[in-house]
């Protein structure tokens, strides 16, 4: 079996206590390798923060797993609980496979308790080899899939508190030959590691303009649409130049496409990306704060970041059981919007109470099942019609 270790938030203790102390603690880990290893395995430091080790199968149970990743080190400024060692674990089922795709099986099975207070220890199984063949497969295949038009636009209509139909949010799918229709969240957060998100991305916004461009001097020429901008988007190009080439390109009013960012935007790089949000404001594009409130910096996306639109989840909600907890959050959130000058639109919105309830706090728009679900352009075409007739 294949172990490979790795410090818990090794940069901050590096930043925060000095070079020193860090190494200190790799030298800790060393000695500690050296003395309690068996004779007939292989250990070593593969750089940085990263140890490995190989040992037999019969060798490798929880209690050896615990021991030989754990320190019991002497230091001065650091207390012991702030050095957790995360480790992966690969069970070498097949001998012929190269030994650093073994590594790499054990590196990846870190990354299942990276995040994780409780478990240290993450084993590479079944399940990841599944979802790793699966992402291998489906990277392949992304590029003639968006060439064969694979990738469609459903579009989740928008209403105003009168229930008139004002927009639409355009969500991915993926008509993917022989399987029928997949939904995003089987591929989107695969295609996010690498460049394939933003081809697939600048592909819907396209498709978006041509649909914004068919409406025009129909019944739906009000109608705006909201795209999806992830945040590694602003990594393979200037989106300013890029949203604003395509309403030159189809010769559209550029509030007719609304542009959804979430919170992630603001983990990196932030003076940049909102000198591209002020630009692509000040062209006329309306910026939108998707899934306000679920992420873990919301306070600094509405301080730092220049919004028009606030976009809540009613479904981050859903899991707190407090009714009367859920209805001061909604409301204070809603108050703060409306201070900060800014249209909120409630989305996930399941129930007529639910309605009723944001309509009285003052909620100006609603997405969600209870309105309308995401469904194709042709279906939608067919229903905006009788909506705006009605
Ligand atoms: P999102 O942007 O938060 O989109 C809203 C999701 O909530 C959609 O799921 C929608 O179908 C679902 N939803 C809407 N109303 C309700 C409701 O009343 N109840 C419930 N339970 N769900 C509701 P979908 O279409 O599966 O999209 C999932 C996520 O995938 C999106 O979340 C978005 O983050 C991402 N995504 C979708 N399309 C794109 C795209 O073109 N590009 C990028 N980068 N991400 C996309
Ligand atoms: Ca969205
Ligand atoms: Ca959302």
């Amino acid at each position: 079996m294949i172990a490979v270790s790795d410090i818990r938030g090794f940069k901050f203790i590096n930043e925060m206590y000095g070079k020193e102390s860090a190494d200190d603690i790799l030298i800790n880990i060393a000695d500690h390798l050296r003395e309690f290893m068996p004779d007939d395995c292989i250990y070593g430091r593969l750089g940085g923060d990263r140890f490995g080790i190989m040992v037999k199968k019969d060798k490798m149970n929880n209690s050896f797993i615990d021991n030989i990743f754990m320190l019991h080190g002497n230091y001065d400024t650091i207390s012991d609980s702030h050095i957790i060692q995360h480790v992966g674990i690969y069970s070498v089922d097949n001998r012929k496979i190269p030994v650093s795709v073994m590594y790499d099986r054990a590196v990846l099975a870190i990354g299942r308790v990276k995040d994780d207070y409780e478990n240290r220890v993450g084993v590479y199984d079944e399940e990841m080899r599944k979802n790793q063949i699966w992402a291998q497969e489906i990277t392949i295949e992304a590029d003639i899939a968006i060439k064969n038009n694979e990738f469609i636009p459903f579009l989740q209509a928008q209403f105003d508190s009168n229930g008139h139909m004002t927009g639409a949010e355009v969500l991915i799918r993926w008509n993917r030959r022989g399987e029928g229709i997949l939904s995003p969240d089987r591929f989107i957060q695969i295609f996010e590691r690498n460049s394939l998100i933003f081809r697939i991305d600048r592909y819907m916004w396209e498709k978006t303009c041509q649909i914004l461009k068919s409406w025009e001097s129909t019944n739906l020429s009000d109608i705006y649409l909201s795209v999806n901008i992830s945040g590694k988007d602003f990594y393979f190009a200037d989106l300013y130049e890029e949203f604003t080439g395509l309403v030159d390109k189809y010769k559209l009013n550029p509030a007719k496409l609304r542009l959804e960012i979430t919170e992630t935007v603001v983990l990196e790089d932030i003076d940049e990306k909102i000198s591209i949000i002020n630009r692509l404001r000040n062209a006329g594009f309306i910026i939108e704060m998707d899934d306000f409130g679920s992420g873990y910096s919301s306070l600094n996306v509405l301080k730092d970041l220049p919004l028009d639109v606030l976009k809540i989840d009613m479904l981050f909600l859903s899991k707190t059981k407090d009714i009367h907890k859920k209805k001061i959050i909604i409301n204070s959130i809603i108050s703060l919007a409306k201070n900060l000058n800014l249209t909120i639109i409630c989305e996930g919105v399941e129930d007529k109470d639910q309605v009723q309830y944001l309509k009285k706090i003052g909620c100006d728009f609603f997405q969600g099942y209870y309105f309308a679900k995401p469904i194709s352009l042709d279906n939608f075409n067919e229903f905006a019609i009788k909506n705006l007739s009605s």
